[in-house]
């Protein structure tokens, strides 16, 4: 037998002077709705509060050292009005601050190897495991990838791959381009031991 279409609405039962239950429901929605968006509101201008006052006791504490100025007055004028304004002001003042460090960071950085993380005036470069595979616990490291450069008399750059290091581009794509070969050839290597392993368990 076909059902029919229509499925029956129903009845309303009688309000007896209260509102129906689902207008009721709505109405107790709503009245949370406002609570939430209240206590959201309170929350963020004790954030923000929070946040500026912090700002006020650093600027104090800048001041106090000697290193007030009209620019760092001016600076903390323009972040405050950031968090005070922000929605999220704890936010925005971590943004800030990670800026500046990241700022102060570039200014320090290595003037001469883009891949150098030595910092402040040295005299020789490097970067050791700038890039790294992770071994299968994920803790230590399958292989790993960096730089070292000297200065001076015995200037040279190298690029490390694991223990191996190369004084040249062309050397390194050799080596990688192996590498390369070496990985497919693991790979048809597992897919014999584990099928070999599965046909005789
Ligand atoms: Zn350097």
């Amino acid at each position: 037998m076909k059902r029919s279409a229509t499925i029956p609405t129903p009845a309303i039962p009688p309000t007896n002077g209260h509102l129906p239950f689902a207008v009721q429901a709505a109405e107790q929605t709503r009245e949370r709705a406002d609570q939430l968006a209240e206590t959201a509101r309170e929350h963020t201008t004790s954030h923000s509060a929070r946040a500026v006052a912090q700002l006020d006791a650093n600027q104090a504490a800048m001041n106090a050292a000697g290193l007030g100025s009209t620019t760092l007055d001016e600076f903390f004028n323009v972040v405050r009005k950031q968090v005070a304004e922000s929605t999220d002001p704890d936010g925005t003042l971590g943004a800030i601050a990670q800026l500046i460090i990241s700022h102060c960071a570039k200014t320090d950085a290595c003037p001469i190897y883009r891949d150098c993380d030595q910092t402040g005036p040295h005299y020789d470069h490097s970067g050791f495991g700038l890039l790294k595979v992770a071994d299968e616990t994920g803790q230590g490291t399958l292989i790993d990838a960096g730089m070292v450069a000297l200065s001076g008399r015995k200037s040279h750059a190298t690029v490390c791959l694991g223990n191996a290091e190369f004084d040249n581009a062309a050397s390194v794509r050799q080596k990688t381009a192996e590498l390369r070969v070496f990985l497919n050839h693991v790979d048809q290597l597992a897919d014999r031991v584990f099928t070999d392993h599965q046909a005789h368990s």
